[in-house]
């Protein structure tokens, strides 16, 4: 493994590890509230940043069968939500790309880097 690049986030509304502050989205790559993941609410993100990604992995969930990657805080380890790589119902195909954060990991913390 090499040295990995920590992405700093700038500007207001930034959502970031509960943990340990690493930066992970900006809210305006907030996609959409209405999601569910392991610990109850979550995001859908178009983009996000500081994550790592572990086996790809199928998965059924209620909106069909989906091939996934969770994906975890590239400081802390913390397990965050998921990315998916594929899904098989054409419905569902605008998640391909898209990331899940659970919100209960996630935080906003904006404030803290506003100098
Ligand atoms: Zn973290």
């Amino acid at each position: 493994m090499g040295y990995m690049h920590k992405t700093f986030l700038s500007g207001n509304g930034i959502y970031g590890c509960l943990h340990c502050g690493t930066h992970f989205a900006k809210k305006d790559k907030l996609n959409s509230k209405q999601y569910n993941g392991q610990y109850g609410r979550a995001y859908l993100f178009d983009h996000i940043v500081n994550v790592r990604a572990g086996e790809e992995e199928k998965r059924a969930m209620t909106t069909g069968v989906h091939i996934v990657q969770d994906i975890t805080c590239m400081e802390c380890n913390t397990y965050v939500g998921w990315t998916y790589i594929k899904a098989f119902e054409p419905t569902q195909k605008f998640k391909e790309g898209k990331f899940i954060l659970e919100k209960e990991v996630i935080t906003d913390i904006t404030r803290d880097w506003v100098l």
